[in-house]
């Protein structure tokens, strides 16, 4: 299986799908903004420096996350998704550089429009004790603010999924992710897709093209 790294404006799907892809296709997970809020719920010292950095929406610094994404991937054990890095070019050359190496690997590019994303992340639930991922409009829990996987009633709204946050992700996400995409379609790795569909369909269009 080759490596996948999942691109996409925040709240475009990306870490939903990954899940998915976890459970039907046998694929490991990680995303740098759950490695990174997970420092900060321990409280270790990375988890203090960058604590304010995800509070505005802004990006950490490329060695930070790199050093945190090498300690939380083992390519030699199965395939990984990436979820959440690259965010920039220079974060798709060290990608390329420390982790990837010699390993096959395509893009996938969740397509959507910025004002459905908008959309979609205000009404973003998150679960505190599993990170489990709800949307109250498009994939509300089952009971009202109890969590499906875990049963807790700790679903809560990230800090930055408030809409002046979202804001600014989206607008540091514009600026840095053209590049990105150029570089993977200039290197025939990049893989479009349709994020504005339902769910189930976006799942369909993956398995599709994974075969
Ligand atoms: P996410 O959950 O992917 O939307 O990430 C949440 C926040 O974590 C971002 O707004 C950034 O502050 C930080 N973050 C996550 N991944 C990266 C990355 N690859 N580079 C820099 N900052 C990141």
């Amino acid at each position: 299986m080759k490596q996948l790294i999942f691109l996409g404006a925040p709240g475009s799907g990306k870490g939903t799908q990954a899940k998915v892809l976890v459970e039907k296709k046998n694929y490991n997970h990680v995303s740098t903004g759950d490695l990174l809020r997970g420092e900060i719920k321990k409280g270790t010292e990375l988890g203090q420096k960058v604590d304010n950095v995800l509070k505005s929406g802004d990006l950490v610094k490329d060695e930070l996350v790199l050093e945190l994404l090498k300690a939380n991937c083992d390519l030699s054990t199965g395939a990984y998704i990436f979820d959440g890095f690259p965010r920039n070019i220079e974060q798709s050359k060290l990608l390329e550089d420390h982790i990837l190496g010699d390993f096959d690997y395509s893009a996938v590019y969740f397509n959507m429009p910025t004002e459905t994303l908008v959309e979609r992340l205000t009404a973003r639930r998150t679960c505190k004790d599993c990170n489990a991922v709800y949307n109250i409009k498009f994939l509300p829990p089952k009971q009202d603010g109890i969590c499906d996987k875990c049963g807790g009633n700790n679903l809560f709204q990230r800090d930055d999924d408030k809409e002046e946050v979202i804001r600014k992700r989206m607008e540091v996400y514009g600026n840095t992710i053209g590049p990105v995409l150029e570089h993977y379609k200039s290197g025939g790795r990049l893989v479009e897709i349709d994020a504005s569909l339902p769910m189930k369909e976006v799942t369909e269009e993956l398995l599709g093209y994974l075969g």
